[in-house]
């Protein structure tokens, strides 16, 4: 398998997933990364971002406060739809280049393909909710509250277990990584 597309909710786990891969010889294109670069200034997504979401959205230094911008989409359906037509694009782009060459690789994104990025599988990471707001609100440093609004801004459960070959990372992450052997060794 050439190209996977790696998938689940914040906290399930995809990164944990994706250092597997990469011990498998996988190369990792980060979309949470990307997401991120894009929002730098320079790039056009800031710019329309401020643009979309006002001045307020700013920290001191000019760059955008991604926490801030968080809390605003989280709770607003209507407003994340508007940053993703921005951002979305440009992640896209990011990706089709990220995957030049030869290699193999996997697609760390909590995003289901919508984008028609040609895969040989999706794979979706999952976890129990309390587990992973457990997680988030430890590796992110956030209460629980905004970790249940992100998890609640995305895809529930059930849609992303209709995405693919979903793996349970309940477990440890050497169990983890003995399930991720078996779907594709
Ligand atoms: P995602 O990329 O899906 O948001 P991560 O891979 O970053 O999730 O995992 C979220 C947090 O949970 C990280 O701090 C990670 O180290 C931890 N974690 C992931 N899988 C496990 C596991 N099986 N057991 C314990 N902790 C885990």
């Amino acid at each position: 398998m050439r190209r996977i597309w790696l998938t689940g909710g914040s906290g399930s786990g995809k990164s944990t997933a994706a250092n597997i891969f990469k011990k498998l010889g996988y190369e990792i294109v980060d979309c949470d990364k990307i997401s991120w670069n894009i929002m730098l200034p320079g790039h056009p997504a800031y710019e329309e971002t401020i643009a979309a979401f006002g001045n307020e959205i700013l920290n001191a230094d000019k760059t955008i406060n991604r926490n801030l911008l968080g809390k605003i989409v989280f709770t607003n359906h209507e407003k994340l739809e508007i940053l993703n037509a921005i951002t979305h694009k440009y992640i896209i782009d990011e990706i089709e280049k990220s995957l030049a060459g030869e290699g193999k690789f996997v697609i760390d994104a909590p995003l289901p393909n919508r984008f028609g990025v040609k895969c040989d599988i999706t794979i979706v990471i999952t976890a129990p909710i309390e587990t992973r707001i457990n997680r988030l609100t430890k590796r992110d440093m956030i209460d629980e509250i905004y970790a249940r609004n992100r998890i609640a801004s995305q895809i529930s459960d059930e849609e992303y277990k209709g995405l693919g070959v979903v793996i349970d990372n309940s477990g440890t992450p050497e169990e983890l990584e003995e399930k991720i052997k078996a779907v594709i060794l």
